[in-house]
């Protein structure tokens, strides 16, 4: 079995099991998704919602972000870690979209390419990687076929041998990005996103992965290694 076969296999079951499909948790615009993610780096959901909501609350509109003094941006998403970090990312990052958009502050002609030009476009602003370009393609409601992969999809890939070893975050989800079929769709490939998450969430845990239950383990390269180790 190829990687990509071993990958759509997994995916197959993991998406069934998992409850697919999945009913997207976010209807936003792509620009507004753009600055959501910006704002989730190493931040809890709940934490990222509330200082999003804050900045909404208190800028009628993202050109108003742009111009507010950075501190009152800080202000705004307190909450989150580096917020010192994030407020001159993010008003640079809503200048950046601007200028190279002939001043219109929109994401959403991204539907018009392909899923690669639009997270390479995405991927030219400083602080975007390839977690926040697909964040802003599958999870507002342009729904383009761009795979998030997260720390738990991440590790989980890792694991069953998906990916070489050691690959990075970035490296990985430009590997699972490139096995995905050419005629998925948008909720397909969040679907795949989905379950893999959230088999880590749930059972292939960061510290201590829950092999006994995982109905996956016949295809895990760690599993098998465990067992060869205790076995030898
Ligand atoms: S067998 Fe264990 S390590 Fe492998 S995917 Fe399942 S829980 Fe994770």
């Amino acid at each position: 079995m190829t990687p990509q076969e071993k990958t759509l296999l997994i995916d197959e079951i993991l998406a069934a099991h998992y409850g697919a499909p999945f009913i997207p948790f976010s209807y936003r615009d792509p620009l507004s998704e753009l600055v959501s993610a910006m704002l989730s780096h190493r931040t809890r959901n709940a934490v990222t919602r509330v200082a999003y909501l804050n900045l909404k609350e208190r800028f009628a509109t993202w050109e108003e972000v742009i111009e507010a003094p950075t501190d009152e941006v800080e202000e705004a998403i307190r909450g989150v870690t580096f917020p010192e970090v994030k407020a001159p990312r993010i008003q640079q990052a809503l200048r950046e979209v601007a200028a190279r958009n002939m001043g219109e502050l929109s994401l959403e002609g991204l539907h018009e390419v392909s899923v690669e030009e639009a997270r390479s476009w995405l991927e030219a602003i400083p602080g975007v990687g390839a977690k926040t370009s697909a964040a802003v393609l599958s999870f507002s409601h342009l729904r383009m076929p761009a795979l998030v992969v997260d720390t738990h999809h991440h590790r989980v890939a890792l694991r069953l041998g998906l990916v070489p070893a050691k690959s990075s975050l970035d490296k990985t989800a430009r590997i699972l990005q490139a096995f995905i079929p050419e005629d998925w769709d948008g909720q397909r490939v969040y679907d795949s996103h989905q379950g893999f998450m959230r088999h880590g969430q749930k059972v292939c845990h960061w510290r201590k992965p829950n092999c006994q239950v995982c109905i996956v383990r016949e295809y895990c390269d760690h599993y098998a290694a465990q067992n060869a180790t205790s076995e030898g």
